[in-house]
């Protein structure tokens, strides 16, 4: 009897044990969204014209968001276009016969000199400045001398005027890309490198540039930027970070490893909450190496895969097939349940999302309420966050109210106990959890 006595209750702890599990309110956020193991962006540079008229329909295809980098000045219709901001052009050129180039007037002739009216002088600044950036001073002033005794000389042909009817790319068609799901960030207005321009030059390009995409697109276009030629160089960075929210050059925040697409390290290795990989696939790299990327950051948990792309079918620098990219984002695709594919700006806002987050899950009777807020702004940091909410075990299925917006979704199991995986929008108000089937 006594045994009998002691059996009761002990079945009756189970059975209420097993439909309220310890753990019921227990919230958390998913490093990814939708619980993936990985992300994945891919991003395009220079905006050159295959990647639109072959690589884009492709993506389309296959439901793949990109982000593209455009120079805006190479869109037709754009109201900013390259120029010098400073001294006359001609005193700056006078002033080279007497003083060669040093520290004092490098940024100076370096920005002026695509804009002093000959062929060719452009090539002058990149050059000099790929030269300062790798700390080769002397070389980089003496490469700017050389341009301008050229142009002293009478030696460079007279400059083509600038032709509209060149440019392949429309604010209609950006438009219309955008609207298929596409990100468009700038690359500034001509391309220039922004090391070795004036303040006054090095602003114009990044200001002028959001701006233009900033009446042409909107606001969710200005997130994230890209500085040519992949430079890290400090006073770039320091003034860019003032104008756009993130770079894909470098980021700034400490939870985030980064390496970038020369490194030669594995992403396994780095410890921290996020590890942005960057792979830039040029004509020399094998598609199967291109697609061990993808496995590689699908077997980890905290990698984001950045890709960076560049020219399609022979136009743009390092271009590749189109039918390489093809088979690649197929393969991509087919990783879609694991891996999170998704744009720049959004990877970027889920981490910071993540990071800056509260959320609290209670139980309360036969329900759950869940709080999630963030301290971001609010109006830039508004995609969905994928909570994780250990539920009673009895739930299968979980009705979800947030606002006026409800859904039901179906539980699942894991060694802690069962739960639901749901996004929900952050500072929207209390969500409130409960059995589907009552
Ligand atoms: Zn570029």
């Amino acid at each position: 009897m006594q045994t009998k006595h002691f059996l009761a209750p002990a079945s009756m702890i189970l059975a209420f044990s097993c439909t309220n599990s310890q753990n019921a309110g227990e919230t958390e956020i998913t490093t990814w969204q939708n619980d993936k193991s990985a992300a994945i962006s891919l991003t395009f540079d220079d905006g050159s014209p295959n990647q639109f008229s072959q690589a884009l329909p492709i993506l389309n295809k296959l439901s793949i968001p990109a982000t593209f980098y455009i120079i805006t000045g190479d869109v037709a219709g754009s109201e900013y276009h390259g120029k010098f901001i400073g001294r006359p052009v001609g005193d700056i050129i006078k002033g080279t016969a007497d003083t060669l180039t040093n520290k004092d007037n490098f940024f100076e002739r370096a920005s002026a000199i695509p804009f002093l009216g000959y062929k060719g002088t452009l090539a002058y600044q990149t050059d000099a400045g790929s030269l300062y950036e790798q700390e080769k001073l002397d070389e980089a002033y003496h490469l700017i001398d050389s341009g301008y005794k050229k142009v002293r000389n009478g030696e460079l042909k007279p400059a083509d005027s600038p032709d509209e009817r060149n440019k392949h790319l429309t604010w209609h068609a950006v438009k219309e890309y955008a609207a298929q799901g596409h990100e468009f960030g700038s690359h500034t207005i001509t391309h220039p490198r922004l090391s070795v321009l004036t303040e006054p030059n090095l602003l114009y390009e990044l200001e002028k540039s959001k701006e233009e995409i900033l009446k042409q697109l909107g606001e969710s276009h200005t997130f994230s930027a890209e500085c040519p030629y992949g430079t890290e160089d400090e006073r770039v960075m320091s003034y860019a970070y003032k104008i756009y929210p993130a770079l894909r050059n470098r980021m700034p925040e400490k939870y985030l490893g980064e390496l970038n697409r020369s490194e030669k390290t594995q992403p396994g290795s780095l410890n921290k909450e996020y590890v942005q990989w960057q792979r830039g696939a040029t004509t020399k790299t094998p598609l199967s190496l291109m697609k061990s990327w993808v496995d590689t950051v699908a077997a980890h948990k905290n990698d984001w895969l950045v890709l960076v792309f560049h020219g399609v079918d022979g136009v743009g620098w390092e271009a590749l097939p189109h039918e390489m990219l093809q088979e690649y984002f197929a393969y991509i695709k087919q990783h879609d349940d694991n891996v999170w594919i998704a744009t720049f700006a959004d990877v970027t806002k889920y981490m910071r999302e993540r990071m800056h987050a509260t959320v609290k899950g209670k139980e309360t009777g036969n329900k759950i309420m869940v709080d999630l807020t963030h301290s971001l702004d609010k109006s830039m940091y508004n995609i969905p966050l994928t909570l994780r909410t250990y539920i009673p075990t009895d739930w299968k299925e979980v009705q979800i109210k947030q606002g006026d917006k409800t859904k039901t979704v179906s539980s699942g199991t894991n060694h802690k106990g069962t739960f639901v995986l749901y996004l929900l929008e952050p500072n929207k108000g209390t969500a409130e959890l409960s059995d589907g089937k009552r």
